[in-house]
């Protein structure tokens, strides 16, 4: 028999709330999936992958992208995972805890009958007290001296590298990340930065961790075209094309080079060919090059004659690859071979292709050019792996600790901005308080959730914490290693405050879509759907005559901030200006031209 449909008979008000209590118990049980992996003694999970590939994570983002279910719950936070690990490169797991557990808080809240919108309101407003404080306890490293800096960032490094496997090569990676970190910035700059996307990593299985290493400048995956060049040059001019040099791009596609003795017009277009492709190739030789490197092809005639002249050629060099060669050597990326200056070359220090493990690399190396590859080595591809995904969340701390500020970690801030907010609640004489109070309940998850991933009581230690707190000792957190309650910023268990930021950003964005969304639409993710609804939005407007470039990037920002109903409402009172100026004072940030 059937089952009976257990919304039939229900109001449609029930059957919202029935939705949205359903929506919050699955974005329970995938946190819970993740909950045992957080901090220093979080456990691995072992993952059989599609293809029956075995991985071993305790990375959050990893761990969702690979249960697979239909539910859009899960892709919701699986988008969580992954635009806080976009936006600052660490802090999943935090964030996929912290939401869960603000619903769990709503879900309290609604049954003793407050409205989600309320309970959003008194979320949002907490929120951003919350980042408030966070910037306000925040301490900025940059003006520190060049030892005491170097000193914190080792200690930023070492609190992200919290993977029980690497514990021994913590001080080896931890000097690893920092020198490549320090290494992008140009510090005759004035208000100079590290930067991500001149960190590149690499990953070959074999050898040991120890064998990993830093290089100034990149590695790309391939190999010297012919065994007759050098594998090896220094002093480099560096060509970058983007030109087909086949022999039948030269034949206009007809013919190929090579002898038909019988066809006597073939030989006279060969020979024609041949010639068009020989002045090409004395053309590029006459600009100086001695690297030439081919997003396209290029004939074996065209490579003996470069392999005699002793220059290297890379061929078929994905383009994302010429990319950052071109920005590392400072040559111009040219697609008329014939047309290749002098001027067109870049500068690299050494050209070098290594056998690394069982692939071919070739080293485009060029010193203080704040270009760096980190290259990880481990024995088996699941320890390369991991390692990489560690090393990533590592280098992206490691820069927004440079460029922004600290915060202490172990619990500590979020158990102060807790102390902070319940003060604040009572300024609101609402039912919005109830919410604030649950919002500053929910940061102390991760308090807590460190103290039970260390086997001790999570409501005994989140007392003392308190109790700490309301000393004023406001670094107060616990250190697992220790077990022990102490001052984070002394014991160096320290974090960016970008990534605490964007932290209670993201889960914000998502806890408002969940308790908003009181209808299930399977198959198409929530997030697509308002997607949808976002840009029928902004048609509207651009056919009501506004200029989708001045309102689109502050609608999209207003949305995160105040949810889109609200900022419907405020459009309908106020006019599309007034979304754009209420959002640029909310988010600092500017919008559209005018
Ligand atoms: P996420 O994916 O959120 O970064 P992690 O598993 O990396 O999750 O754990 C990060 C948490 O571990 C942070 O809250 C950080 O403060 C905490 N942490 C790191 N090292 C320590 C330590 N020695 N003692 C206590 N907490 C720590
Ligand atoms: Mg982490």
């Amino acid at each position: 028999m059937r089952e009976k449909n257990p919304l039939i008979g229900k109001t449609e008000k029930e059957i919202h709330r029935l939705i949205i209590e359903s929506n919050i118990k699955v974005a329970n049980m995938f946190s819970s999936l993740i909950t045992s992996t957080f901090g220093p003694v979080g456990l691995h999970k072992i993952i059989v992958d599609e293809d029956n590939f075995i991985i071993v994570t305790r990375d959050g983002r990893t761990i969702l992208q690979n249960t697979h279910t239909d539910h859009p719950i899960e892709g919701l936070l699986l988008e969580l995972a992954k635009s806080q690990d976009e936006e600052a490169g660490d802090g999943t797991t935090s964030a996929v805890i912290l939401a869960a557990e603000l619903l769990n808080k709503a879900l309290s809240l609604m049954s003793e009958g407050l409205h989600p919108t309320t309970i959003i309101e008194g979320y949002r407003l907490a929120a951003k007290e919350g980042i408030k404080a966070m910037e306000e306890l925040a301490v900025p490293i940059k003006n520190e001296g060049e030892k005491k800096k170097k000193e914190i960032l080792r200690r930023v490094t070492k609190t992200a590298l919290n993977n029980k496997h690497f514990i021994h090569y913590k001080n080896f990676f931890a000097e690893m990340v920092v020198e490549a970190v320090l290494r992008t910035v140009d510090f005759e700059k004035g208000e100079a930065n590290a930067n991500t996307d001149n960190i590149y990593l690499e990953r070959v299985q074999g050898k040991g961790l120890r064998d990993s290493e830093v290089y100034e400048g990149l590695l790309i995956e391939t190999r010297i075209v012919m065994p007759g060049m050098p594998t090896h040059l220094k002093n480099c001019k560096v060509a970058l094309l983007d030109a087909d040099l086949s022999a039948e791009a030269f034949s206009q596609g007809k013919l190929t080079i090579g002898f038909n003795l019988k066809d006597p017009e073939q030989i006279e277009r060969n020979r024609y060919s041949y010639s068009l492709l020989k002045d090409t190739m004395e053309s590029i030789a006459a600009s100086g090059v001695n690297v030439l490197i081919n997003h396209k092809g290029i004939d074996s005639i065209a490579t003996h004659f470069f392999a005699e002249k002793g220059i290297i050629v890379l061929r078929d060099i994905k383009m994302e690859n010429i990319k950052k060669i071109a920005r590392l050597v400072g040559a111009k990326i040219v697609s008329d071979p014939a047309s290749l200056f002098p001027s067109d070359l870049g500068h690299a220090d050494e050209v070098e292709e290594r056998k690394i493990g069982d692939f071919y690399f070739v080293v485009v190396h060029k010193k203080n050019a704040k270009v760096v590859t980190l290259l990880m080595r481990g024995g088996t591809k699941q320890v390369v792996d991991e390692v990489y995904r560690t090393i990533h969340d590592a280098v992206h701390t490691t820069v927004n600790a440079f460029n922004s500020s600290i915060l202490p970690g172990g619990g500590a801030i979020e158990v102060e901005i807790a102390h902070k907010l319940r003060k604040y609640a009572l300024t609101d004489k609402t039912r919005r308080q109830f919410s604030i109070l649950a919002f500053a309940d929910s940061l102390e998850v991760v308090a807590k959730t460190l103290a039970k991933n260390s086997g001790l009581d999570p409501l005994l230690l989140l007392l003392e914490l308190r109790s700490e707190h309301s000393k004023g000792r406001k670094y107060y957190g616990l250190d697992v290693n220790t077990t022990e309650i102490a001052d984070m910023m002394e014991r160096g268990i320290i974090e960016p405050l970008k990534m605490k930021i964007e932290i209670i950003k993201g889960t914000m964005g998502t806890v408002q879509l969940i308790l908003r969304s009181d209808d299930y639409i399977p198959k198409k993710g929530l997030k697509e759907i308002e997607e949808d609804l976002i840009k029928a939005d902004i048609m509207e407007a651009v056919e009501a005559g506004k200029v989708r470039e001045d309102i689109e990037e502050a609608y999209r920002e207003a949305i995160k901030w105040f949810g889109r109903e609200h900022v419907k409402d405020a459009i309908k009172l106020q006019g599309w200006e007034k979304v754009k100026k209420v959002t640029e004072m909310y988010s600092g940030k500017k919008f559209g031209h005018s």
